[in-house]
């Protein structure tokens, strides 16, 4: 190990930063996020800078470096771009045996600054000891996305309690033991829902009981996205991973589910068209036996859980059932098959509202409101509306869509298969009918549609336009 990693106590020491730029102005922020009173001197002083540490009493000395500046300081910092006083200052800082830092020359360090992942009071910091800062900065990417935002909220109420428990519990090993259930349990995760008082409430009475053993298990209704896994939010993968069981659609792609646990159970609750392999009723059920048991369930459904993904009823019966659970929105097929598209939903000359419709009917057209679906400056997004493409392309006609509107079909939107085809609600069902683009497939109705051929980005898409 080239350096030992500690964590320093600054809140009210004074630190010497030599410089008045962009850099020294990165390096005060930090320094003032730790609490440190600091002394600046530079012959040039950004504006910001200045008024960074008038905020936070520091110095400001505009002039000439001078050694005597180092007495007092617990640490020394030089963010200047001459070589020669970055010199000065570190052999000066050496003799005075004060820890300098000279920006970007790991040669006239004696402490290294890391990459930081700050969920206060949880700090992490990365170094690579200068070799090289950029794989530090890619792993601490990789850790942000990781750690929950909720993890500072959590050391702060388990931090309120350390001495209760320490008065509670015995022997150290008893205490341990107490800690890691409730951080693994439900006040940890009460918190990461945001229920603050309730994750306190029972922090306590499991301090009075003298254990939080007590194990309910809870359901996370997680939006799976569209299909591509790099359309996962930070927070379905992290629950993904952390899953005993994972109850999934057929419109959750094999790469999404990939990304569980690998010793989760996986469970196909089906849902395609008409054939459910679980009825919902059954889901429900399952949900509930599982969470009774004890269990973090995972629900994972294709694009967002709340547009029209049933998310809501079956929430419904865990609510009575008294069951905690937790919901992760995904990005919906409208917006992901959109982008993917190149087709923008909305568009200050074309669209100013968009709506999103089913297309599954069951043959009573007379469900949906075409007089209200023709509105101009409107886009209209039909979800599982590829098998009554002809009622719908008709209905708008009827209700005086022009034929010549712009439709497009995005099948499998994200997939590397994408596909789209592009044609009018004169054209597109005869399209369609030669085409026979798989299902998942959204169908996008409006003049926005004519800028796909402008803005497609996404694999093969660009080919299908010239049928
Ligand atoms: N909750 C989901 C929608 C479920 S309804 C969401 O928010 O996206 C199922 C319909 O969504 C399908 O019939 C299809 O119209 C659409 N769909 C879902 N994923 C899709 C994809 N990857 N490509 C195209 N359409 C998709």
């Amino acid at each position: 190990m080239d350096y030992l990693p500690l964590f320093f106590d600054l809140r009210e020491r004074d630190v010497l930063l030599i410089g008045g730029g962009d850099v020294a102005l990165r390096k005060a922020r930090l320094l003032v996020r730790a609490g440190a009173r600091i002394t600046l001197v530079s012959h040039r002083v950004l504006p910001e800078l200045e008024s960074l540490l008038e905020l936070n009493r520091g110095l400001v000395i505009i002039g000439e470096y001078h050694p005597e500046l180092l007495d007092g300081k617990v640490l020394v910092l030089a963010a200047t771009d001459d070589d020669q006083l970055n010199e000065r200052v570190h052999y000066d800082a050496v003799a005075q045996n004060v820890p300098v830092n000279v920006v970007d020359s790991p040669a006239l360090c004696t402490f290294v600054f890391p990459a930081i992942v700050d969920r206060s009071p949880i700090v992490i910091g990365i170094s690579s000891g200068g070799q090289s800062p950029v794989l530090a900065r890619l792993l601490r990417a990789k850790l942000e996305t990781w750690i929950p935002t909720g993890y500072s909220r959590l050391g702060q109420l388990v931090g309120r309690f350390r001495d209760k428990v320490k008065a509670r519990f015995g022997s150290v090993n008893e205490r341990r033991v107490f800690w890691e259930s409730v951080l693994q349990g439900q006040v940890a995760e009460r918190v990461f829902a945001g229920q603050d008082s309730a994750a306190e409430a029972l922090l306590e009475q499991q301090i009075e009981q003298g254990n939080a053993q007590h194990q309910v298990g809870e359901v996370y209704l997680v939006g799976a996205g569209p299909g591509d896994p790099e359309l996962l939010t930070f927070k379905a993968l992290r629950l993904m991973q952390q899953a005993d069981v994972v109850l999934y659609d057929r419109l959750v792609s094999p790469d999404v589910l990939d990304l569980c646990r690998r010793d989760a159970d996986l469970v196909f609750v089906g849902k395609q068209r008409d054939n459910h392999a679980v009825p919902q009723e059954g889901i429900n059920q399952l949900l509930i036996d599982h969470a009774r048991a004890g269990k973090r369930v995972v629900r994972l459904k294709g694009g967002d859980p709340f547009i029209f993904g049933r998310g809501g009823e079956e929430l419904e019966r865990l609510k009575q059932e008294g069951i905690p659970f937790q919901v992760v929105p995904g990005i919906t097929a409208a917006s992901a098959c959109s982008t993917y598209a190149g087709i923008p939903l909305t568009h200050r000359d074309y669209a100013q509202s968009v709506k999103f419709v089913t297309g599954q009917l069951k043959n009573r057209t007379s469900e949906l409101d075409f007089a209200e679906l023709v509105h101009p400056n409107q886009t209209i997004v039909f979800y599982m509306g590829l098998h009554t493409l002809d009622k719908l392309c008709d209905g708008l006609v009827r209700h005086g869509k022009s034929v010549d509107t712009p439709v497009a079909i995005v099948s499998r939107g994200t997939a590397q298969d994408q596909r789209v085809l592009t044609g009018t609600l004169n054209t597109i069902v005869s399209q369609q009918a030669a085409a026979q683009l798989p299902a998942p497939s959204l169908v996008i109705v409006g003049e926005v549609v004519a800028l796909q051929p402008q803005l497609s980005w996404f694999g093969a898409a660009e080919a299908e336009n010239r049928i």
